[in-house]
């Protein structure tokens, strides 16, 4: 990896806590997460324990009041670990945001320090069975009513659907079909009519929990709606930049290790009686992958800055999302050729990260909708 300045010694220390960390709760376990579908609560709550999580959320309400690049080094070592399961991105980076930039007194002092904690685990319902990349089309809907909303509907592909005890709920309030009628609620994920549906059953990212959820005559306070009713959608397009940066960042630091992995399988490797690393076909797809790690690593620690300084466009996070995405499935793709069969192998790390890599171009928005936001600064 080329040398970072993006970093000080504060950050080295917390990444070296991290990596300490998950050398103890986080990598004997990746298997059986990946087997059960599902990262354990204890994991979580060791996380809270050794305060890792919502670090860039004010202390007042139990987050590290430290900049994102804390959340940042999160998602790195994370990947450098060899996992995607422990949906950081979701939890810290977006429903911790959406609920501290948007929730009323009450429901920030009573979630946050729980999710800080680890006690609880939180989940953002966007996408339903009949839209995904149209967020304006969902259909939940949040009939008012004495003292709140009853919502009904149902969403899907959501991540920490099973492990949730926190959602926040994108719906759509009154008969009009714009993007205007959306708002967006914090929902405890154990009251009535909030029902967890089937875990997903995926091609990769096994170890995080993908679920379906359904709302049957859920009731909401008016305190748990999110900032301005109709502003839903608003709120979503201002989170929607941080959350493409979290996955940008997990691409890179994903790709980097799928590629250190590659260099030290193939200098082991033998055919035709030398190292696969002395053939010159190796050689130059290591440094066509080795060149274009260290652009993406330039342009990542770029646009980590921009965030940090509020300075971070929505097109210039949609065009790190496109590319750090698609630099992960090109690298992943190259480094599961290098190790052969063995690389189609389950017992082979590179295998599972090969599974993983695919999801990134779709979930977030995807490839084609980047370009589309993209195509409009044009
Ligand atoms: C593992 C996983 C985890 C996820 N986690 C979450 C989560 O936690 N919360 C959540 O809310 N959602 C989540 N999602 C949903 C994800 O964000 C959506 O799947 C994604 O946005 C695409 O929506 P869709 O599946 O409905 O595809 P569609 O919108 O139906 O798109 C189908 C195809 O059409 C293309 N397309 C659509 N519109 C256009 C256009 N205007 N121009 C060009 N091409 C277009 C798309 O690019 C795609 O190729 C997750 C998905 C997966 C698979």
């Amino acid at each position: 990896m080329p040398k970072r300045t993006l970093y000080s010694e504060d950050h080295d220390l917390f990444r070296e806590s991290v990596k300490k960390m998950y050398a103890k709760e986080l990598v004997p376990f990746v298997e059986e997460w990946e087997t059960k579908g599902l990262v354990s609560r204890e994991f979580w709550k060791a996380c809270g324990d050794n305060g890792m999580l919502l670090p860039d959320i004010p202390q007042a309400y139990g987050g590290g009041g430290l900049d994102f690049k804390f959340n940042a080094i999160l998602l790195e070592e994370t990947a450098l670990a060899g996992t995607t399961g422990p949906a950081f991105g979701v939890h810290n980076d977006i429903v911790a945001h959406y609920i501290h930039n948007y929730g009323s007194e009450t429901v920030k002092s009573h979630w946050l320090p729980k999710m800080a904690s680890g006690e609880a685990i939180g989940a953002i319902c966007m996408s339903e069975p009949s839209t995904g990349s149209d967020l304006k089309a969902v259909r939940t809907k949040a009939t008012p009513v004495d003292g709140g909303f009853i919502l009904n509907g149902s969403k899907t592909f959501i991540t920490n659907g099973i492990n949730a005890d926190v959602a926040v709920i994108a719906a759509r309030v009154g008969d009009d079909s714009g993007a205007k009628a959306i708002s967006l609620f914090v929902v405890a994920c154990n009251e009535k009519g909030f029902i967890k549906g089937n875990k997903l059953n995926k091609v990769g990212n096994r170890s995080s929990d993908t679920a379906e959820l359904f709302f049957e005559d859920l009731f909401v306070p008016t305190e748990n709606m999110l900032g301005e009713q109709g502003s839903g959608f608003i709120y979503m397009m201002k989170e929607l930049p941080q959350e493409r940066m979290s996955i940008a960042i997990s691409c890179q630091a994903a790709a980097q290790h799928a590629y250190d992995l590659a260099v030290d399988y193939v200098k082991e490797r033998k055919a035709f009686g030398k190292a696969v690393i002395d053939f010159q076909n190796t050689r130059f797809v290591l440094a066509d992958m080795k060149a274009k790690l260290q652009v993406g690593w330039a342009h990542l620690d770029a646009c980590i800055q921009a965030l940090v300084d509020k300075e971070l466009t929505t097109t210039e996070a949609a065009s790190a999302k496109l590319w750090h995405s698609e630099l992960r499935c090109e690298v992943v793709d190259n480094c599961l050729q290098m190790f052969g069969g063995y690389g189609y192998i389950e017992e082979y790390e590179i295998a599972r990260l090969w599974r993983d890599a695919r999801v990134m171009r779709i979930y977030g928005g995807t490839s084609e909708i980047m370009k589309d936001l993209i195509s409009r600064s044009i």
